[in-house]
């Protein structure tokens, strides 16, 4: 005699589980979506059931959503969500704009020159996108590489007349 694998309760890590229950994807799941990364669930995977929504989720999914991810559900986690207006993601340019911008002048290179046209680049894409943020930084790297090119030209002109006037 040979007992059945269903009647063997598979006991859930401890940590992972988030009161969500979690089974085998029987038939009646077959076609539905995972709301977490809205692909289908294939029947027989592992899934989570949302204890408030019942919402089905691929058990790795809801593990990494650390929790729901149906649009409708109360018991959605709070952190972890892009795009849903949590604030502003910085514009990855006007990052390097300010970096480069500080650089320049210590690094004596001509690095402005780079600041100058990554800070008006920066500030053109956040303009046109307004889910981006970092305006000030953008400002910031055409403020610092403006000085910068003005200070190399400086230095050029001083260069230039002290070797005229010699
Ligand atoms: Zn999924
Ligand atoms: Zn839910």
């Amino acid at each position: 005699m040979h007992d059945d694998d269903h009647h063997v309760p598979s006991p859930a890590p401890a940590g992972l589980e988030r009161n969500a229950s979690r089974a085998r994807a029987d038939a009646t799941l077959d076609g539905a979506v995972c709301p977490a990364c809205r692909t289908p669930i294939v029947v027989g995977g592992l899934v989570a059931h949302c204890p408030f929504c019942a919402a089905a989720h691929h058990d790795r999914c809801y593990a990494l959503a650390n929790g729901c991810a149906h649009p409708d559900c109360d018991h959605i986690p709070p952190p972890r969500r892009p795009n849903q207006r949590a604030g502003p993601t910085t514009n990855g340019l006007a990052i390097a704009a300010l970096v480069v911008g500080i650089a320049a002048p210590l690094a004596c290179l001509p690095a402005g020159a780079i600041a100058l046209p990554l800070g008006l680049r920066a500030l053109r894409q956040i303009d046109a996108d307004r889910t981006q943020g970092g305006r000030g930084l953008a400002i910031a790297g055409i403020v610092l590489g403006s000085v910068s090119c003005l200070a190399i030209l400086f230095m050029v002109v001083v260069g230039v007349a002290a070797f005229l006037t010699r």
